[in-house]
């Protein structure tokens, strides 16, 4: 008997009906003789919907009532399919973050988890009930409702499994496991058997939605078998493992965007010692991650500063880097928020060259302008118009010799 960690995502409990088939697969999973834990999301769309509620009400939500809302969604779902559950004769108990002990620290709208009470997990499957955990959501030490970030749910069902030592946590979706680019943007992708948990984190944070960064984070920690599969179908997804037990090796292994990002140039800054900080310093202060950031080589005097941000934070960062333009006496300010950051990524390019070169000229044969670039050892980013986003994936895709070979026959 083990023990397994099974979540559910918004598009797999998006209706009664998929949620009826969600209901099937634990109750199969149950009657083998396994122990299951569910962590499931908001029903497809839902928090998209009380997150636009919150923005209807005030233009700069209170963080911890934002967290109140949003976290509703889950609620929802756990009893639902907790109802489902009982519908087929199966004995299943809902918790809430709170009810499970999730305890957060108090960075609301992105909060971390600190510690899981597994004692009532436990003693609730040792009951023999199927325990059903709202995702996304905990509690800080004062009892506020905290949630952990969009796809927070993902990382919700890896904590728990890490806190359980549960033998799989499988990560169900509306794809078949992990592919070399979003093949909802690149119809040729390829899935892959294996990942690491490195190359898994370096996709997520560059954009591949499919498992949160955080939830990949906690897997790497706590060596938790992560295996992302269909909620559709009882096919074989990709399993996310250490290194060593990936057997393929690509220079390459994927490409992701991430449309979640906007540019800011601050012009004609002097060029002095300083002026980095006067205008990062306050950025962070107030809660702006800052990503790529480019300075130009001065020129009498002055250089130019762009660095890109996300999206959402963009109203919050134009108003300091004004201030701080005025304070330097600098030129202007402009932004854009229609790019879109292109990577490809792949541990195996420690020991590759030219990968870059390569990147470079495939974007620049299909007239793609690159505004920006960011490199490290194992990725080489590029910031471009948003509407080269599905362009750009495709041709690095297929330059790179990532397509499936099938798919590619199949579209020919
Ligand atoms: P869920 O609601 O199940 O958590 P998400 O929408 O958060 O699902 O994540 C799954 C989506 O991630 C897929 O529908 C796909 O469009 C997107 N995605 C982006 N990059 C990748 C990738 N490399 N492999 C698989 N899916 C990806
Ligand atoms: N419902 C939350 C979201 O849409 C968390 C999740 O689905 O993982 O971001
Ligand atoms: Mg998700």
């Amino acid at each position: 008997m083990a023990l397994i960690v099974q979540k559910f995502g918004g598009t797999s409990v998006g209706d009664v009906e998929r949620i009826r088939n969600v209901a099937r697969r634990v109750v199969k999973t149950r009657e083998q003789g396994h122990d299951v834990v569910v962590i499931v999301s908001a029903m497809g769309g839902e928090t998209d919907g009380l997150v636009a509620l919150a923005r209807a009400m005030s233009s700069d939500p209170d963080p911890r009532e934002y967290d109140v809302l949003v976290s509703t969604g889950e609620q929802k779902t756990i009893a639902l399919l907790s109802m489902a559950i009982h519908g087929l004769g199966c004995s299943a108990r809902s918790m809430t973050g709170a009810q499970l002990g999730m305890r957060t620290d108090s960075d609301h709208t992105r909060a971390r988890i600190l510690d899981i009470d597994a004692a009532r997990v436990r003693a609730t499957l040792d009951g023999g009930s199927v325990v059903v955990v709202a995702g996304f959501q905990g509690t800080d030490e004062a009892g506020n409702i905290t949630t952990l970030g969009r796809g927070g749910s993902d990382t919700s069902a890896v904590a728990v499994a890490a806190a359980l030592e549960a033998d799989v946590c499988e990560i169900y979706t509306d794809v078949d496991g992990v592919f070399t680019a979003d093949p909802h943007m690149v119809p040729t992708a390829r899935k892959l058997a294996r990942i690491s948990y490195d190359e898994m984190l370096e996709m997520a944070s560059l954009g591949a939605k499919v498992l949160q960064i955080r939830a990949v984070k906690f897997g790497k920690r706590y060596g938790v078998p992560i295996h992302v599969r269909s909620s559709f179908h009882e096919g074989e997804g990709t399993w996310v493992v250490q290194e060593e037990d990936v057997m393929e090796r690509l220079v390459v292994s994927g490409v992701t965007y991430n449309r979640d990002e906007a540019k800011v140039t601050l012009f004609g800054v002097p060029d002095q010692p300083g002026v980095a900080s006067r205008l990062f310093v306050p950025l962070s202060e107030a809660g702006v991650v800052v990503d790529v950031i480019v300075q130009n080589v001065s020129s009498q005097g002055h250089t130019d500063i762009t660095f890109t941000c996300a999206r959402g934070d963009l109203n919050r960062a134009l108003p300091i880097v004004e201030k701080v333009r005025a304070e330097l006496d600098a030129a202007g300010v402009t932004s854009d928020d229609s790019i879109t950051k292109v990577s490809v990524v792949g541990l195996g390019m420690k020991d590759h060259a030219g990968v870059a070169s390569r990147m470079f000229r495939v974007l620049s044969d299909e007239g793609i302008n690159i505004q920006m670039i960011n490199t490290s050892e194992i990725k080489i980013s590029v910031v471009v118009g948003e509407r080269y986003t599905e362009l750009a994936c495709r041709a690095l895709h297929d330059a790179f010799g990532l397509a499936d070979q099938d798919a590619t026959e199949e579209a020919h």
